[in-house]
This record gives structure tokens, C-alpha cells and sequence, in this order.
């Protein structure tokens, strides 16, 4: 006969692992941890991304929070994916490859246009004062803006990034994560003295060229282009 001691025990073991299964695998740590980790070494450091600051934002975002919910499994993998409407999330190399060429820094103002998933405004806070997003199709805004409602320094509005955001510039940093064929002058019109500006830029649907534009103190304009890539195209807005 089991001491009643023991009996309690056996009991309390069985319950507490079958609240543990019914919790999930991934129970009492991230489950994705080990993915993002292999994403950082693999994807982002192998291909030459060596900014500390830009290794430790993508080490700690959860990508997989930003994509839909039946494709989360994926969230780590080295490719864009569909977040609906047409959009996608872009491939982790490029959202690190673009936040460490345009240089930001923890006293920044930042724009960025075409907020999709907002996973690239979340990569974007803790590396900035503050961050302001424009999403032109409203549901994606609204999505995006509850995903990002615990990033307090993020601002999302639906509206056509092509205006920019002229009641917050000028900007100190400017990310478009959608391509115009030519860089709209309202942004480069925003963009603050010693500021810079990166953008897919081209008139082709499947390959553009990825363009960092630096603003001198005296207004001046540098344009450079970086690599080629692949973007949605930035759509012209109504009216
Ligand atoms: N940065 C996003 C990916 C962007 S995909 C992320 O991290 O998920 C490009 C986005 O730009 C799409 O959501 C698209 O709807 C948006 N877009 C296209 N044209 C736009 C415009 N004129 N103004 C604002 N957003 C635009």
C-alpha cells in the first residue's frame, strides 16, 4: 500500500504534466527562440551583417508575431511571406541589411513607409526615439497598429506614404519597404539636414535597386545605389 504521502505526490506529478501538455511543447520558453537564434547566425551574421545594436533587435523581435497565424512555422525562414492583400513581410537579411545601411540612432526620429506586417517598425524602436509608419491599406494599418501597440515610441497612420508624414518632419531617418519608380521629392523635402533616406527604387515589379540617399548640412543631395532587390511596388494614392 502507498503511504497517503507519496499517493499526493503522484497525483500532483500526474496533474502538473498533464496541465504542462495541455499548455504546449513550447511551454516556459519561447519556442521560436532557437529559430530566430539560427535566422541570426545563419541568414543575417553569415552574410555579413556585423552592427551589435542591429544583431540584437533581430535576436530579440518575434518575427513570428508579425506573420499570419498559419504560417508562423515559417516566420524564420530565409524568404519573404504573404501577410495578405498582395503585401508581404520581407526576408530577415534585407528588413537587417536596410536598418544597418541607414544608420540609426537612439536620439533618431524615424519614417517609415508602407508599415505591412510592422515587423520592421518593431525592428526600428528600440533602436530610435521614435518611429512613425504609414500603411496604405487600412486593414493592414489596423492590424499592425494592435501588433505595435505595446512598442510605445511607434506611431502608425493609414494614408499614402507618398506625402510623407508633414506634421512630424523633418526626419532624421527615412525607410520606404515598398518601391516608387523615382524617390517622391515630399520625402527627400522631409528628410532633416545630415539626414539619410533608403529606398527600393525602380519601375519594374520584380527588380529594383536599393538606393541610400544622404542629405549634406548645407541640403545638399548624394544618392548611391547599394543592391538590387525585390519589393511591392509603392502604390499612388487617391486624389
Ligand atoms: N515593412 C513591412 C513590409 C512592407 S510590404 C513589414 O515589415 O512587414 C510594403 C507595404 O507598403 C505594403 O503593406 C503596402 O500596402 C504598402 N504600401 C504600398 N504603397 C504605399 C503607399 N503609397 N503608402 C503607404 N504604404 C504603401
Amino acid at each position: 500500500m502507498t503511504p497517503p504521502a507519496a499517493r499526493f505526490a503522484l497525483r500532483f506529478a500526474v496533474a502538473a504534466l498533464a496541465v504542462c501538455a495541455a499548455l504546449g511543447p513550447g511551454f516556459g520558453q519561447d519556442p521560436y527562440e532557437k529559430l530566430r537564434e539560427a535566422m541570426v547566425r545563419d541568414q543575417i551574421e553569415a552574410r555579413g551583417i556585423k552592427n551589435p545594436d542591429v544583431l540584437r533587435v533581430m535576436r530579440m523581435t518575434p518575427r513570428h508575431e508579425f506573420v499570419p497565424e498559419e504560417i508562423r512555422r515559417s516566420a524564420y525562414e530565409d524568404r519573404p511571406l504573404p501577410i495578405g492583400y498582395g503585401q508581404t513581410i520581407s526576408q530577415p537579411y534585407i528588413v537587417a541589411y536596410m536598418t544597418e545601411a541607414l544608420d540609426v540612432a537612439k536620439t533618431h526620429k524615424v519614417l517609415e513607409i508602407g508599415t505591412g506586417s510592422g515587423y520592421q517598425a518593431a525592428v526600428l524602436a528600440p533602436l530610435a526615439a521614435q518611429v512613425f509608419t504609414i500603411e496604405i491599406v487600412p486593414e493592414l494599418a489596423a492590424s499592425a497598429a494592435k501588433k505595435l501597440a505595446r512598442y510605445p515610441n511607434v506611431n502608425v497612420r493609414q494614408g499614402d506614404g507618398y506625402k510623407g508624414w508633414p506634421e512630424e518632419a523633418p526626419f532624421d531617418r527615412i525607410m520606404l519597404t515598398a518601391a516608387p519608380p523615382e524617390i517622391p521629392q515630399a520625402l527627400i523635402d522631409q528628410l532633416k539636414p545630415g539626414g539619410k533616406l533608403i529606398a527600393p527604387v525602380g519601375r519594374s515589379p520584380w527588380s529594383q535597386e536599393l538606393v541610400l540617399v544622404e542629405k549634406n548640412k548645407e541640403g545638399k543631395i548624394r544618392r548611391r545605389s547599394l543592391i538590387p532587390v525585390m519589393f511591392v511596388p509603392m502604390v499612388p494614392g487617391k486624389n
